[in-house]
C-alpha cells in the first residue's frame, strides 16, 4: 500500500496510523493542510473491505476538509479521521478513549467531529482522553432552546440556502413554490432539507435504504416515494442528493433531467470528468463542499468559544454568495462549477491566513 505515492495523497502534511491492540483499535488520521488554522475533520467508523480503502476514503476525505474550510472562510485546515470496522459490532468505549489518545497524540494539529459510523455520545467518551474534539457542546438555538451539538441541522439549513442559490442562478425563480426536488437520502441532513422544501412549498420525491425513513417524508411532508433506481431520471428541478459519495457517474449523469444538482452528500462527482459531463448536459452542480458546509460553520464557532447563533446563521447564509461567485466565475470562463470552486479555495488556502480567529 503506497502513501506518498498514492494517487490520493495530494500534498498531506501528515498521516498518521494508530493501533491499540487492547481494544482492538485501528484507525488512521489524515492532516492535509494547516494553513489556515488546525485541521477540524469528522471521524468515520466504516467496515472497509482492505487497509488500502480505508486510506483512499481518508486522504479524499481529508483533502476535501481544506477545501471546505477554506471556501467557507474558516481559520481551520483539513483533515480527518477513519476507525476500521464494523460500528454495529465493533464500537466499544475503550476503542472509543483509544481513538481519543490518538487524536491526542496529534498535539491538536487535528481535532475531529462526528461522522459516518460515530456519534455524539461516542464523542464524549473520546473527551475523557483529549480536548480536541468539536461537535459535542450542546448549543443555543436562534429561539433560546438548547440543542445537541450535533452539526447537522445547520448542514441541511446551508444545503437549502445553497438550493435556493443554484434554482436562482439556473431557473432564474426565488420562489420555492411548486419546485420539483428529488431527495436521496433522508436522514439527518436530508430529512431536515426536506423539511424546509417542503415549507417553501416544494413537491418533493424521496429515496432511502431504510423504508422508516421514507414514509416519515411521506407521512409528514407528502413526499412521494421512489425507488433508488428511480431517482436519477425522474423529471424534476432538481437532484440532492444526500446519502453518499461517488454517485455522479458515467451511469446517472445521463439519466439525470433535473436542471441543478443540489445537496449534502460529500465527494457526489465520482471523478472531475463527471463535473465536466454536468455542464455539456447544462446541468448547475452545486460543489459539494461549498454547498455543505454549514455543518463545519457550526462547529468552528463551537470550539472558538463564541456560539451566537445569529453569527452562525449569518455565516451560513453566505453560502449563497460563495455559490453565486462560483457559478458567474463558471460561466463567463466557461468552465465547470467544481473547476473554479477548487481555484477559490485553493487562492484562500494556499498561503497562511491572517487576520482569522484561531479555532
Ligand atoms: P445519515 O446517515 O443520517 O443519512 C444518510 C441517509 O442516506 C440514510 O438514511 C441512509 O439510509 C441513506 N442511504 C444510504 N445509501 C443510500 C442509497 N444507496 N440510496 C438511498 N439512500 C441511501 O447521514 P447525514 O448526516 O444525513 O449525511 C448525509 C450526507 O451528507 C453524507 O454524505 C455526509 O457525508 C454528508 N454531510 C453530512 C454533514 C452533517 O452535518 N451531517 C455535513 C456535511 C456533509
Amino acid at each position: 500500500m503506497n502513501v506518498f505515492s498514492h494517487p490520493d495523497f495530494d500534498g498531506h502534511e501528515r498521516v498518521l496510523f494508530g493501533h491499540d491492540p487492547k481494544s482492538g483499535l485501528k484507525a488512521i488520521i489524515a492532516i492535509h493542510n494547516t494553513n489556515l488554522g488546525p485541521a477540524l475533520g469528522g471521524c468515520r467508523m466504516w467496515p472497509y473491505a482492505s487497509e488500502g480503502e480505508a486510506l483512499k476514503d481518508v486522504l479524499r476525505l481529508s483533502r476535501g476538509m481544506t477545501y471546505k474550510s477554506a471556501l467557507a472562510n474558516l481559520p481551520l485546515g483539513g483533515g480527518k479521521a477513519v476507525i476500521l470496522g464494523d460500528p454495529r459490532q465493533q464500537k466499544t468505549p475503550e476503542l472509543l478513549r483509544a481513538m481519543g489518545r490518538f487524536i491526542e497524540s496529534a498535539n491538536g494539529h487535528y481535532i475531529t467531529a462526528e461522522d459516518s459510523g460515530t456519534s455524539v455520545p461516542d464523542l464524549k467518551i473520546m473527551t475523557e482522553e483529549t480536548s480536541y474534539v468539536a461537535g459535542v457542546m450542546e448549543k443555543p438555538c436562534a429561539d433560546g432552546h438548547l440543542r445537541s451539538g450535533d452539526p447537522s441541522p445547520s448542514t441541511a439549513y446551508g444545503v437549502y440556502r445553497g438550493l435556493m442559490s443554484a434554482v436562482e442562478f439556473r431557473m432564474g425563480r426565488t420562489d420555492l413554490s411548486g419546485l420539483k426536488v428529488a431527495i436521496q437520502g433522508v436522514g439527518n441532513v436530508g430529512f431536515r432539507l426536506a423539511k424546509h422544501l417542503h415549507e417553501a412549498g416544494a413537491e418533493l420525491w424521496v429515496t432511502d435504504i431504510y423504508d422508516d425513513m421514507v414514509q416519515r417524508c411521506v407521512n409528514e411532508l407528502g413526499a412521494k416515494a421512489v425507488s433508488s433506481d428511480e431517482i436519477y431520471s425522474l423529471d424534476v428541478d432538481v437532484f440532492a442528493p444526500c446519502a453518499m459519495g461517488g454517485i455522479l457517474n458515467d451511469e446517472t449523469v445521463s439519466q439525470l433531467k433535473a436542471k441543478v444538482v443540489a445537496g449534502a452528500a460529500n465527494n457526489q462527482l465520482e471523478s472531475p470528468v463527471h463535473g465536466n459531463l454536468l455542464r455539456d448536459r447544462g446541468i448547475l452542480y452545486a460543489p459539494d463542499y461549498a454547498i455543505n458546509s454549514g455543518g463545519i460553520i457550526d462547529v468552528c464557532y463551537e470550539r472558538m468559544g463564541n456560539f451566537d447563533p445569529k453569527a452562525v446563521n449569518d455565516h451560513i447564509e453566505s453560502i449563497h454568495s460563495t455559490l453565486m461567485e462560483i457559478f458567474t466565475r463558471a460561466e463567463s470562463e466557461k468552465q465547470p462549477t467544481h473547476v473554479i470552486a477548487d481555484q477559490v479555495a485553493r487562492e484562500r488556502f494556499s498561503k497562511p491566513a491572517e487576520n482569522l480567529q484561531s479555532a
